[in-house]
């Protein structure tokens, strides 16, 4: 009996490379057909696993009435925590799809590239490895195809692949001098595709209201014409960053900073529920969501440094390689919250994202991580 259940759980739970091609029992197909990313710059897994730090809801990360933000945010359990502030997360994704990263739960997700910034951190997630001449946030043309490039340089996503971030970078990141399909960086005008009404006008609005972090958007600029324009084009695989978090961060605003993550999960619900609402894409569309990279953590003897270093990140910021990875849809196994599992890592990302589409792309980029552990399986 016993050695019958071991047998079941592995047919089970076998990930799908090489499907079926001389398995006596041919795999079921995978239903994915549309993939969607979804990056929360610098969103650190602290929040997201524990929801509110107390410690940090004070007047020296700029929270001016704290007690009004411990009333939205503080709840006495890291459950009852990281549920207030992303319902939707927990609900929905952590429920039917899965999440690794947590820490205190030996689950660990890592950035590989050693520097814990954000350019370094878009590459190895879209290329699959860490690209060592990229290291930092100089605007050099990324050398090497991401995955979205990849998949565009097939026939069946031949213009049916789009990236819309809050960040100037993001052209730079995705090469638009190379890539050949629509990069919206947050900054100009929408203008590739089939356009509506509601992103034109929201072209008006990017281009009166002033940016107050440079070449960064807020995210509604990006997300509101993204999701019309997602509704007007029906791309197979998007690309969707948003940056509120890394910019309020930077700012030591910690209110501002939860109201970003908070924010951030209104967005992939109101994606997620008009992704079902979409023939094309509904039971067969998947969701990947996961940061660029972590931010300091700091608890050591000297409170002011305890208090500030959440800010920052990069090599100096201990806890910056530390981040989360989610992924929700018809081909991933309901396993949840993943617990004392392998680490895994950011470069798995995209082997993932190709998996989902029944691809390899580590035939194409031998550089990139393997496809993440029990995430891609076939489901009844
Ligand atoms: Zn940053």
């Amino acid at each position: 009996m016993r050695v019958l259940l071991v047998l079941v759980v592995l047919v089970t739970l076998v990930p799908t490379r090489g499907v079926g091609a001389q398995s006596p029992h041919p795999a079921p197909a995978l239903k994915t057909r549309n993939v969607f990313l979804v990056m929360l710059d610098g969103l650190r897994w602290q929040e997201v696993f524990s929801g509110a730090d107390e410690a940090l809801i004070s007047k020296e990360n700029h929270v001016a009435d704290a007690d009004a933000v411990k009333r939205t945010y503080w709840r006495d359990t890291p459950e009852e925590r990281r549920a207030v502030l992303m319902p939707f997360f927990w609900t929905t994704i952590a429920s039917q799809g899965q999440v690794f990263g947590n820490r205190y739960k030996a689950s660990e997700a890592d950035v590989t590239n050693g520097i814990g910034v954000s350019y370094p951190g878009y590459a190895e997630t879209l290329c699959g490895f860490a690209e060592p001449a990229i290291k930092g946030n100089s605007k050099v043309w990324n050398p090497n195809p991401t995955v979205l490039e990849w998949l565009h340089g097939q026939p069946e996503f031949r213009g049916r692949v789009a990236a819309f971030g809050a960040w100037d970078m993001f052209s730079y990141i995705f090469n638009t001098e190379r890539c050949e399909f629509p990069v919206d960086n947050g900054c100009g005008p929408i203008t590739c595709g089939k356009l509506t009404p509601v992103i034109e006008t929201m072209n008006r609005v990017r281009a009166e209201t002033p940016y107050r972090w440079g070449g960064a958007a807020f995210d509604s600029m990006v997300f509101i014409p993204a999701m019309e324009w997602i509704r007007a084009n029906k791309p197979r695989a998007v690309f969707l960053g948003l940056g509120e978090t890394d910019e309020w961060g930077h700012e030591c605003r910690y209110g501002d900073y939860l109201n970003a993550a908070t924010r951030a999960d209104r967005y992939l619900q109101e994606l997620w529920t008009t992704i079902q609402s979409i023939p094309e894409y509904a039971d067969q569309t998947s969701l990947i969501v996961c940061p660029d990279h972590g931010r300091g953590d700091v608890r050591g003897p000297e409170p002011a440094q305890a208090h500030r270093d959440w800010c920052n990140h990069g090599p100096r910021h201990p806890g910056s390689d530390a981040i989360w990875i989610a992924v929700l849809g018809p081909d991933t196994p309901a396993l949840g919250e993943r617990m004392n599992c392998p680490r895994v890592t950011q470069s798995q990302v995209a082997s993932t994202l190709a998996a989902l589409l029944g691809k390899d792309f580590q035939v194409a980029e031998p550089r990139a991580g393997a496809v993440l552990p029990w995430v891609v399986h076939p489901q009844k």
